[in-house]
Formats: structure tokens, C-alpha cells, sequence
């Protein structure tokens, strides 16, 4: 049996474990083919070497790479890195890299596993007698034939360009890593950071930590919350949580085939009760407008209450793409209006050694917060207007804008094949916002062939199916449920 696997970051790196913690790899006549042309493997982007400034996101406990064994990663830093707490510190993210590679590193000495560092920009299926077959091509124009089953793992989308400055000179579009992309800054100028996410921590710390800048930092952004910290896990009693498999198919049943938003919004609500969670309480706690009360709020106190408002979120999120997936189209419309924000300020957690360094520089005049930006124009300088009317200049601007969750943007150079693909086909998108898979297989439906069954789609670019699914947690959990239940 010939396997090849397209894009080996996590989710690439999570099914050949998932192969070979499965027995799967043990077996005489299986070969896996992995193709990536990045130079570090395992890692992607998000954790490839990099300033030790960029923090994880999530507790060491959901990043382990073997879905049976959540430790492994808090006991490969305890070992390696004994100086962190193993369990809830936001660790540098090229820390988890290592971790990564080290776990690959033996597979890839397999005999019948080989990794060929080449980018892949097309794909065609063959109807044989005994199934379909996959022929790959590589950036060289060299062919790899027959494959029985292919994965598909080519990652995130590209960033996002509201103000369409791609292109423009001084403008940094993508700044991973950003050892690379930002290391020859004039530390005279005037820096601008587009975006109040993740990524605009990412840079402000390693700004401040990494070069002497002469003029304050401006962060612009046209939303004024921050998401939520990381705070102490909760441990309290086991929280009451009712949206599992089995309340799921039955609503299911229940409902013919979908299960109306409301339905899930009580039994969420029920359980928040039964657990003594009184979320307006909480949101009318954690979602400070601005920096300062950001501060003022998470520092120097202890947070049980949302805590638990966080642990519950971990228990919904193994559900989460089952749930969405049982939304009517109406239901997806309101879901992502009126919940998904909510969902994502509590989810995601940012460090808060980053949150008290951007709080102190701007104690220090080293950095402002323009909460309304609205307009980028370039003419000698950039020049940023914000909503009320003021107007600020700045000679260089980084891009932490986010991705951009559209098929329709996707270029021949950012992503040749997955524009290949797209164009001809192979994939076909879901309503723009990502690739059309069944759920919750995951396998690719192909314009020709319909369901491609032994081809299967995994990473970001399911976000329209596998909602919240763009951390190691759920990327890992999938690639083995792959594995386990859908291959054959
Ligand atoms: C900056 C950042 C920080 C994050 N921090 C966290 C965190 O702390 N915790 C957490 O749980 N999640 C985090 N995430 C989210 C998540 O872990 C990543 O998005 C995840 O790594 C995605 O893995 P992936 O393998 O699907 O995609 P990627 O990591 O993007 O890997 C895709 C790979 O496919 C390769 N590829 C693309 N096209 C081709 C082709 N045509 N042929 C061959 N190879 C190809 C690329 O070279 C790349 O190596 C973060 C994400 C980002 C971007």
C-alpha cells in the first residue's frame, strides 16, 4: 500500500504518528511518501526556529503530538526544559518545534518511510480497476505514481490584505519568522503593527526584547478587545458538560438531521448553571475595552471563575465540529455572528508575560493602542487614519492582520496547489470559506469522482467544517480518527 503525505507541519507530522502508533507503519507492504520543501520538518510556520518571543497559545497538556498520551509534551520539557512549569507554562513556540522534530525525526528513519523535500503543485486521479490511484508532481516536474491513499495536510492561508498594501514598499505582509522577515529594521523609524491579535503580541515582544527602537510602537487595530489570558487551570470538581457524541446523535434523530441553535444555546446555558458559572458576570469582567483595563483586570488577582469558563470550553471543543456540522445553513449564519467571537475570546489564551510587556511599554511612552483604524493610505509614509479623525505616519508597516479564509484569494503563488487543484476540480470549495470534505471523514469531494475515498483533507482550510479546529489539539485527534476509523 503507497500513502503520500502533502504538507508535513502538525497535521502532516500527527498522521505519521498516528500511522505508526496505530501499527499501521509496521506492515511489510505500506511505504508513506511525505512532501514538503520546507527546510525544517514537523514544525510549519507556526513553530518553525524563531525568536524564543513568540509564545504558544495553549497549555503544554493540549500539544502533545500522540492522541493517546496528552503527557508527552509536559514530560518532553521537563525533561528538556526543567527551568518551566511543564504543565501550564506558555513555552516559546519553536521549544514545541524541537519537541516536534525530535518525535519525527525516528519515523522518518523507517525503511518505508520517505521524505522528499519538494513542494508538490499537482495532483490527478485514475480510475484503476481495483480503485483510484493518485499521480503527484513535484515543483521539478518529476512524477510519483500510484498512490492508494493520499493525505492532504498544505497548511494555513495566507494573511489577510484589508487595506491592499501587498506589494508596497516597507510593508511587511507575512512576518514569519520573524528572526528573518524583520531583523534589518531601521530601529529609527516609526512602526506600525496592523492587527490586536496573537501575532501583534508575537511582534511587540520581540520588538521590545530584540531591538533598540528610538520611537514609540503604534499597535492599530479596529477592534479594542484583547482575547482572554491564560489563567491557572482550573481543578475544581468534574464540570457537569452534556454536548457529547451520544447527546449529539440524538438530537440529531431527534431532529431529523440537524439540531437547531437554540437547542444547543439551553443545554450550554443548563450546564452553566449546574456548574455555578454565571457567564454575563464574566464577560462583564473579562472583555476590557482597552489595554490598561486589560491590565488592571488579569494582574495581581486570581481568576476561579474563569477558569472554569475556560475548562468547560476544552470540554466543548472535541465536540465543536460536530456541532457545527449539525447547524442548519440559517443557524451557521447566526452561529458566526452572535457566538463564534464569544467562543474564540474565551478559547484562545494569550500569554501574559507578552500582555505585561505590551502594558509596561505603553507605561513608558514605548508603545500606543489606536483602537479604530479604518484607512492606509501610502504616500511617502504610510499614513493611518483612525475613526475619529485622527491621523498618525508611520515609515514601515507589519501585517497582523490574520488569515484570510477565502478560495477565491488564494493565488498560484502564495498556494500553486491548492489554486491547481481548486481550478480544475480536484477540490471544490464550501461556499468559499474552505475545501469541501464529508464530515466527519474528512475525505475530499472531487468534481469527477464525487467522494474520493481514500483521499482525505486535514488543517485550516477545513475551518467551514471542522470549525475551531486550527490548534494541535484538534488537528492531532483528527489525523488519528483518520487513521483509526476512515482508512480501511
Ligand atoms: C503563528 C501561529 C501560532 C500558533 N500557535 C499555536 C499554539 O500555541 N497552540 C496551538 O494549538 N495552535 C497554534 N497555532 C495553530 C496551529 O497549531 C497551526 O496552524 C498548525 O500548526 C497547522 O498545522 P498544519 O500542518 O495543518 O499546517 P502548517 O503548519 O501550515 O503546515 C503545512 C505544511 O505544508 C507544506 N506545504 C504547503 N503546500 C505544499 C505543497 N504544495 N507541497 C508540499 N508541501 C506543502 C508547508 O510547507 C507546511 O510545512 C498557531 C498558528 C500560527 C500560524
Amino acid at each position: 500500500m503507497k500513502i503520500a503525505i502533502v504538507g508535513f507541519g502538525v497535521s502532516g507530522a500527527a498522521l505519521l504518528m498516528a500511522l505508526k502508533t496505530t501499527g499501521k507503519l509496521d506492515k511489510n507492504d505500506v511505504t508513506v511518501d511525505i512532501f514538503d520543501p520546507r527546510e525544517e520538518f514537523a514544525v510549519g510556520p507556526a513553530y518553525q526556529k524563531d525568536t524564543k518571543y513568540l509564545l504558544l497559545n495553549a497549555f503544554p497538556t493540549a500539544m502533545s503530538l500522540k492522541n493517546d498520551e496528552p503527557m508527552d509534551f509536559p514530560n518532553w520539557l521537563e525533561e528538556h526544559y526543567p527551568e518551566y512549569e511543564s504543565t501550564v507554562d506558555l513555552v516559546p513556540r519553536t521549544i514545541y518545534g524541537e519537541y516536534a522534530k525530535e518525535r519525527i525525526e525516528p519515523l522518518l528513519e523507517l525503511e518505508n518511510v520517505n521524505y522528499i523535500n519538494q513542494e508538490v503543485i499537482d495532483i490527478e486521479v485514475r480510475a484503476e480497476q481495483n480503485g483510484l490511484l493518485y499521480q503527484l508532481e513535484d515543483a521539478q516536474g518529476e512524477l510519483y505514481d500510484d498512490y492508494d491513499y493520499l493525505f492532504l495536510a498544505v497548511g494555513v492561508p495566507d494573511y489577510q490584505d484589508f487595506y491592499n498594501l501587498r506589494g508596497t514598499e516597507n510593508y511587511v505582509h507575512n512576518p514569519y519568522p520573524v528572526i528573518e522577515k524583520l531583523k534589518d529594521l531601521d530601529e529609527d523609524k516609526h512602526i506600525a503593527i496592523i492587527g490586536s491579535g496573537l501575532t501583534a503580541f508575537d511582534i511587540v515582544n520581540y520588538l521590545s526584547h530584540e531591538k533598540k527602537l528610538t520611537q514609540p510602537i503604534g499597535v492599530f487595530t479596529n477592534r479594542p478587545d484583547f482575547n482572554s489570558l491564560r489563567v491557572s487551570p482550573y481543578r475544581g470538581p468534574a464540570l457537569t458538560y452534556s454536548l457529547d457524541k451520544e447527546w449529539i446523535d440524538n438530537e440529531l434523530r431527534t431532529h431529523k438531521g440537524y439540531i437547531p441553535l437554540e437547542r444547543i444555546v439551553e443545554t450550554v446555558q443548563a450546564d452553566l448553571i449546574e456548574n455555578n458559572i454565571d457567564l454575563n458576570a464574566i464577560r462583564a469582567k473579562y472583555d476590557p475595552a482597552d489595554l490598561d483595563k486589560t491590565y488592571q483586570t488579569y494582574f495581581g488577582q486570581e481568576h476561579p471563575d474563569l477558569s472554569k469558563v475556560q475548562a468547560y470550553i476544552a470540554k466543548l471543543s472535541p465536540n465543536l465540529g460536530d456541532l457545527y456540522m449539525s447547524l442548519t445553513k440559517g443557524d451557521v449564519v447566526r452561529f458566526r455572528l452572535d457566538y463564534a467571537p464569544l467562543f474564540s475570546h474565551y478559547q484562545v489564551r494569550l500569554a501574559p508575560d507578552a500582555v505585561e510587556n505590551m502594558y509596561h511599554l505603553t507605561t513608558e511612552d514605548k508603545l500606543f493602542v489606536v483602537p479604530d483604524l479604518v484607512e492606509i493610505e501610502k504616500e511617502d509614509r504610510f499614513i493611518l487614519k483612525s475613526l475619529s479623525g485622527e491621523t498618525f505616519e508611520a515609515d514601515i508597516v507589519i501585517n497582523a492582520t490574520g488569515f484570510a479564509y477565502n478560495t477565491d484569494l488564494i493565488t498560484s503563488e502564495d498556494n500553486a496547489l491548492l489554486r491547481k487543484l481548486l481550478d480544475k476540480g480536484f477540490l471544490l470549495d464550501k461556499e468559499k470559506r474552505g475545501i469541501l470534505v464529508t464530515w466527519p471523514e474528512t475525505k475530499v469531494m472531487n468534481q469527477t469522482f464525487g467522494k474520493l475515498d481514500n483521499c482525505f483533507y486535514i488543517g485550516p482550510w477545513l475551518t467551514n467544517t471542522h470549525f475551531g479546529n486550527n490548534n494541535v489539539k484538534a488537528l492531532v485527534r483528527k489525523a488519528n480518527e483518520i487513521v483509526v476509523n476512515y482508512m480501511g
